[in-house]
């Protein structure tokens, strides 16, 4: 598989990656220690706080148990790229093996190009870190559907299709116990960076024709929403808030650091969503809900509908 991942990446594979297998217990360990390393106390107490301030997870809830559960859950394989290896759960079904791997072979490859790592852990430049993530999982997952459905044209779909396939993906995630619990603000975060990556990703291939993106990559959530501010290379309309944090792992909410700025694509959710109902009162919240009837949008055709797992 890793010639054709190389050829839809565009990018050549430097050394080949390991293959592990992980029990479902490992998966949590691994989950445990990323969220973590990625949230110290101060920043999740912060975060907690902010997220119970403005409604969008419900006051009793804890986020440090709700998204190691979901996390630990939703996790069909991932890359770690302290070990330059694939771990794969080892209740993952044999069908579904060749979605995962291909999803993580283009992680290991990225990580040939850029230092994943210090991607991943920039302290305090959340949106950044999560704008970043954005690029990698959506790159991954263009990657993966022409790897899997080669029949599949992804330049041809229109713009903004993959995010409108949210509804699809959340229906099929929603069968899973942790997921469909989880708040919206969560469910969203946990999804945005495949397929709001994934368009941005789009744009890139029709704007940057024969580029490699990872080496220019956004520097905000607002550019992966709005690649023509990406174009550009300013940064405006930042939305002042409060605490923040990103995560490891399927991108999640995405706030910047503490005490400074929210994600657009944390704002978007939060005024699309559950918050209207709590304090965002303002017109732009009434505005975004009414906007907010979502659109059931047929899935590609020959898509997995069996998948229901996330590859971080
Ligand atoms: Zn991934």
């Amino acid at each position: 598989m890793m010639p054709s991942v190389a050829q839809s990446a565009q990018l050549a594979f430097k050394r080949e990656p390991l293959v592990l297998r992980r029990s479902r217990e490992q998966v949590r360990d691994y989950v445990i220690h990323k969220f973590d390393q990625d949230l110290p106390p101060r920043e999740l107490s912060g975060l907690e706080a902010a997220l119970h301030r403005f409604g969008l997870i419900p006051d009793p809830m804890q986020l440090r148990p709700t998204m190691i559960d979901l996390l630990t859950e939703q996790i069909a394989g991932y890359y770690d790229a302290d070990s330059n290896a694939l771990y794969i759960p080892a209740d993952i079904e044999p069908s579904q093996l060749r979605n995962v791997v291909s999803h993580e072979l283009v992680h290991a490859l990225q990580d040939q190009y850029v230092s994943l790592d210090s991607i991943i852990t920039q302290q305090g430049h959340n949106d950044r870190r999560s704008a970043a993530q954005a690029v990698l999982e959506g790159q991954a997952t263009v990657v993966q559907i022409s790897v899997l459905m080669p029949e599949q044209r992804p330049d041809t779909y229109p713009v903004g299709w993959f995010w409108q396939q949210r509804v699809v993906a959340a229906r099929l995630q929603g069968q899973m116990a942790q997921f469909s619990r989880a708040p919206l603000w969560l469910r969203e975060g946990l999804i945005f960076p495949y397929l709001g990556g994934a368009d941005f990703i789009m744009w890139f291939r029709h704007n940057r024709p024969g580029r490699s993106v990872l080496t220019a990559m956004p520097t905000s959530t607002e550019q992966i929403l709005h690649p023509d501010r990406y174009a550009e290379g300013g940064v405006r309309g930042r939305v002042g808030l409060v605490h923040g944090v990103g995560r490891r792992g399927g991108g999640g909410p995405v706030f910047d650091g503490a005490g400074a700025r929210v994600g657009q694509a944390a704002l978007r959710a939060a005024l699309r969503g559950e918050a209207a109902d709590h304090r965002w009162t303002t017109g732009r919240a009434a505005r975004g809900r009414a906007r907010g009837v979502e659109r059931l949008d047929a899935p590609p055709p020959g898509e997995d509908q069996g998948h229901s797992r996330l590859n971080t």
